[in-house]
């Protein structure tokens, strides 16, 4: 039996984490749930998975969460609050494995902190390790955390990696890394009308169902662009190892291209329960709920290059890594800013590769050499990306 904390269990990634665990009490028991908004979701929760911990960011909340509970007979949860309430329930001692699925920055310090206990770590949240990189990395080895990848590519890489890999290794026999993307919702959009689209369109994902920040990363391709990134750490190769390919029927879900010719690939339905089942089990398996795929509906598998052009924040991305230093917090973000601006409508969907842009050449770069000097090219990212909003709405 192993205790899981799952940080940010009433967002997509979190709800999907508790359907599979839900089908295997007799292998795990959730000892801590954590949320931002969404207290009626969180308490639904409680009632069928009964942590001995909630977590809420905000005091206000926590008080009403807590009355929430006594009514429902459910007064012996507790319910702290913080961000150094996130960072405690991520290393407690009964804990063993932690779901970092919060979204955004918001997510470095308590994913950090379960990497920092020697945690089996189930990475989610992209946007910690493209900011943190090698820090991240270093106390992954340091503590001797398990480090398993949730993003299906990246878990789709892992299950193709030699036999008893693990996350960080640079496994010489493997040449290149054939990362797969659907394109998202405007494929096929001419250019020309990228710049009327709305967020509800930027969020309606033709292949997955997500939260809305990584629905418009989807569209304007940023998601992969972090996930280059994220898998340059990952599996310790340089970026132009790392290949993006336009796969629009997400049935491969990355690829592992072998000196020897040999090319292994990971297929299966876009359900994210197979791979949080796959991190969840490991290294076993165990069912996840997800539909058994059918080739035969499949019937066609396509590839196309990437276009830059019409994905400029990829190109960004390459930039980033490549840049490297705290040039990958910067991205993300201005990333961040850009995406929240474009949902409250305050800025056109065009724009968001525009503010990026302008953020990595104004922010000056910095050694990636603490999580204070991270957060500081965070902050300042923050603070210009937010000026150059202003300037366009
Ligand atoms: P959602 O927006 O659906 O959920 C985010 C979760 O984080 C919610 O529980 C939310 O709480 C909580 N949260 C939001 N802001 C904060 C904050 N400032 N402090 C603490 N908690 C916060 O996101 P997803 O589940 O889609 O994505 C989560 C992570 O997983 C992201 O990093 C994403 O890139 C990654 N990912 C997601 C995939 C997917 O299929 N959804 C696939 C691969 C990776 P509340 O809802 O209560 O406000």
């Amino acid at each position: 039996m192993k205790n899981i904390c799952i940080l940010g269990s009433t967002g997509s990634i979190g709800v999907n984490t508790l359907d599979v665990v839900g089908r295997h009490p007799d292998r795990y028991r959730v000892v801590a749930l954590t949320a931002n908004n969404n207290l009626e979701r969180l308490l639904e929760q409680c009632r069928t998975h009964r942590p001995a911990y909630t977590v809420l960011l905000d005091e206000a909340k926590a008080k009403t969460f807590r009355e929430q509970l006594v009514s429902a007979g459910l007064a012996d949860i507790k319910v702290l609050c913080g961000t150094a309430a996130l960072e405690e329930v991520a290393s407690l001692p009964q804990v063993d494995t932690v779901m970092a699925a919060i979204v955004g920055a918001a997510g470095l310090l308590p994913t950090l902190a379960a990497a920092r206990a020697g945690k089996t770590v189930l990475l989610a949240n992209k946007e910690a390790l493209v900011m943190s990189g090698q820090l991240f990395m270093a106390e992954v080895v340091r503590s001797g955390a398990d480090l398993l990848p949730i993003d299906s590519e990246h878990n789709a890489i892992y299950q193709c990696m030699p036999a008893n890999y693990h996350a960080g290794r640079h496994a010489a026999e493997v040449r290149r890394i054939l990362l797969t993307a659907s394109g998202g919702p405007f494929l096929k959009t001419p250019i020309s009308e990228l710049t009327g689209v709305t967020p509800d369109q930027a969020c309606a994902h033709p292949k997955w169902v997500m939260g809305r920040k990584i629905s418009v990363d989807s569209a304007t391709m940023m998601n992969k662009g972090l996930e280059v990134i994220e898998a340059c750490l990952l599996f310790n190769v340089p970026p132009e190892d790392v290949q993006v390919v336009i796969h629009p029927q997400s049935v491969i879900h990355s690829l592992v291209d072998y000196v020897d010719g040999t090319v292994l690939a990971q297929m299966g339905n876009p359900d994210m329960r197979i791979p949080i089942a796959y991190a969840l089990a490991w290294p076993d398996r165990f069912d996840s709920g997800a539909e058994p795929l059918d080739l035969f509906k499949v019937r066609q598998l396509n590839f196309e290059e990437p276009d830059f052009e019409r994905f400029p924040n990829l190109r960004l991305a390459y930039e980033a890594v490549r840049a490297g230093g705290t040039m990958p917090a910067v991205l993300n973000a201005a990333n961040e800013v850009a995406v929240a601006s474009f949902l409250d409508t305050q800025i056109r969907f065009t724009a968001i590769p525009s503010i990026i842009e302008h953020c990595m050449e104004t922010v000056p770069i910095a050694a990636a050499d603490s999580i204070s000097a991270v957060l500081a090219a965070d902050e300042e990212a923050r603070r210009v990306a937010r000026e150059f909003v202003h300037t366009l709405s």
